[in-house]
């Protein structure tokens, strides 16, 4: 479930177009035939009426609307599992810069997250053999538990520092927007803080986010 947002201004009529505060992104090496919303699928609760954000055409990225994904990717040929392996997945998140209330989009690879199951599978298993070995109960439980978190921890961090180094270029494609694209503030924060920006129409400091549906 995600939420569907808007930014009013509390001084004069400006009103946003409509969007949610973050989406998947699907890469593709060729450029994407069609244009797809971020909002298909969505409930809302205003007509999508307000002023559209400048929008950067991505030449690569195809947006997957939340809770359609699956059907997104499938068109493309793609699923979650064959998208994350090969670096496709990328996470946009709509940001705002507090200094001057500029909306824009900030993009990382993303990665399913992966690992789990060794770790739930090897803590049981450690408990059950040290129990079966003589231990008593209780040191079975703890020496499990324990397994479990180490395992987790460790798979974790492998899975990170694989990523992090997999698909260099692409990443550092995308992690170029990382202040203000307008004013070139560092000041910026995701865009369901509520703290009031300046509005674009009346520079007031009194544009808020408001919740308008969910998708
Ligand atoms: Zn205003
Ligand atoms: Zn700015």
């Amino acid at each position: 479930m995600s939420t569907v947002l808007r930014a009013k201004c509390a001084h004069c009529d400006y009103q946003s177009e409509l969007f949610p505060p973050a989406y998947l992104a699907l890469w593709l090496d060729e450029a994407p035939s069609e244009l797809e919303t971020t909002l298909a699928g969505a409930v809302l609760n205003v007509p999508n009426a307000g002023v559209e954000f400048e929008k950067v055409q991505h030449a690569h990225l195809v947006p997957l609307p939340h809770p359609s994904e699956q059907g997104t990717l499938e068109r493309y040929g793609y699923t979650h599992e064959r998208a994350s392996r090969e670096g496709r997945l990328v996470r946009v998140e709509r940001m705002k810069c507090m200094a001057c209330g500029t909306f824009f989009e900030r993009k990382q690879l993303y990665f399913l997250p992966g690992g789990c199951e060794p770790s739930l599978a090897s803590g049981p298993l450690v408990g059950l053999i040290s129990w079966f070995l003589g231990a008593p109960i209780w040191a079975a439980v703890v020496g499990g538990v324990l397994t479990f978190l180490l395992v987790i921890t460790l798979v974790e961090w492998m899975t990170k520092r694989r990523n992090a180094g997999l698909f260099p270029e692409r990443a550092a494609e995308l992690a170029g927007d990382v202040d203000c694209p307008k004013c070139q503030s560092a000041n910026i924060a995701p865009v369901d803080n509520r703290v009031a920006v300046p509005c674009p129409k009346c520079r007031e400091a009194t544009l808020a986010i408001e919740t308008v549906g969910i998708s």
